[in-house]
């Protein structure tokens, strides 16, 4: 297997691929691929429930909430947010980087927005200090992006809003850490890094905030249509939600998210430590109290010596270390299917480029 470090859609757990792989002509002695099947027959609606019981369980998601799988990627969710919430009201962001940026924009679309903090200044290099949020008290909502995927910033701990329900796009780090749903209106993430493949967009979310949404906003767009159909409204993404299933199961066999948190700490701590004790011949991009457990952004001293990394690395076995096009660098992203040994690999790797060049 590759040395996995994509920033998504990125690695899965070889033991989920292996699973899918046996059934994946017969699934349960049906004759048929789970993909063949009817989304309104027992079988795929065993998987479908399932899926949202394990969600239930491993997030210990409290009663109130509703599960629901949709199609469109985060990105959908960035239109959705505003056209089921604002209804004449403001959206309050948080702007910590290029995924918030993209949910800014989309939400001046549909009304108000405000800034409750940037990091803008530090070229969000980090996640602004909880106690500068400023945001109304009537605000609809305070949308914060969980995890910077492309700066490699994270939120170390959410802000307590009160009254103002808290709405987080955990695209990037769901199922890395416990997660107390509680403290969130709503959550969403594309499934394409710690979830499954691409293909569903999950969502959970307090049915009570759903208020009346104007009739504009078409059937598809409106959370409450799916929350009325348990995600059934039209044909769902069975074969993505399936994987999602094997991958739940997976984390539970790694002892739920405490377990993947203490793993995912592990292989991090790897890689920032390659840097930590490089001497400055790698340097970290973003600021210690911020960094992600997700994706480590690192640089070189020059772009030609980074050059040099990618393809050394490349021809190493390493996949996916360049940097996003728009902040370029080096980027790691551990998600959690990708391996300690690949960690161990790449730290190794990175001691051994410096030896070499440094
Ligand atoms: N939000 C974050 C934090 C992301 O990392 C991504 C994708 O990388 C998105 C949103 C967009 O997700 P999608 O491609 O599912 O629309």
């Amino acid at each position: 297997r590759a040395y996995n470090f994509n920033a998504g859609p990125a690695a899965l757990p070889l033991e989920v691929l292996q699973q899918a792989q046996a059934e994946f002509v017969d699934f349960k002695d049906s004759g048929m691929s789970i993909m063949e099947m009817s989304h309104r027959g027992a079988i795929y609606e065993g998987v479908h429930n399932e899926t949202q019981a394990l969600l239930k369980e491993l997030l210990a998601i409290p009663e109130g909430y509703q599960i629901l799988f949709l199609q469109g990627g985060a990105s959908t969710q960035f239109a959705m947010i505003p056209m089921n919430f604002l209804q004449g009201r403001t959206g309050s962001y948080v702007h910590t980087g290029s995924w918030a940026d993209k949910a800014i924009k989309e939400a001046k679309s549909f009304g108000n927005v405000q800034i409750a903090a940037t990091s803008e200044a530090n070229k969000y290099m980090n996640i602004p200090a909880l106690s500068t949020l400023n945001y109304p008290q009537d605000a609809a909502y305070l949308h914060i992006t969980s995890n910077e995927t492309i700066e490699g910033t994270q939120f170390q701990q959410y802000p307590d809003t009160g009254g103002v329900p808290l709405i987080a796009d955990l695209s990037s780090d769901i199922m890395s850490r416990p997660l107390d749903v509680s403290q969130f209106g709503m959550i969403y993430a594309g499934a394409q890094k710690n979830l499954g493949p691409s293909g569903v967009t999950l969502v959970i979310l307090r049915k009570d905030l759903l208020g009346d949404v104007p009739k504009s906003v078409p059937t598809m767009f409106r959370y409450d249509t799916h929350l009325k159909n348990n995600s059934l409204y039209n044909t769902p993404p069975g074969y993505s939600i399936y994987m999602v299933n094997l991958v739940l199961k997976w984390i539970k066999g790694k002892g739920g998210l405490a377990g993947i948190e203490q793993l995912n700490r592990e292989k991090t701590g790897l890689i920032y430590n390659a840097i930590d004790t490089s001497e400055g011949f790698y340097t970290g991009c973003v600021d210690a109290d911020s960094r992600s457990m997700m994706n480590v952004t690192f640089r070189l001293a020059n772009e030609e010596l980074e050059k040099q990394f990618v393809k050394a690395s490349e021809a190493a076995g390493f996949i996916g270390l360049k940097g996003h096009r728009s902040v370029g660098g080096l980027r790691a992203s551990t998600y959690n299917a990708v391996t300690r040994e690949s960690c161990e690999a790449l730290s190794a790797f990175m001691a051994e480029f410096q030896r070499v060049n440094g």
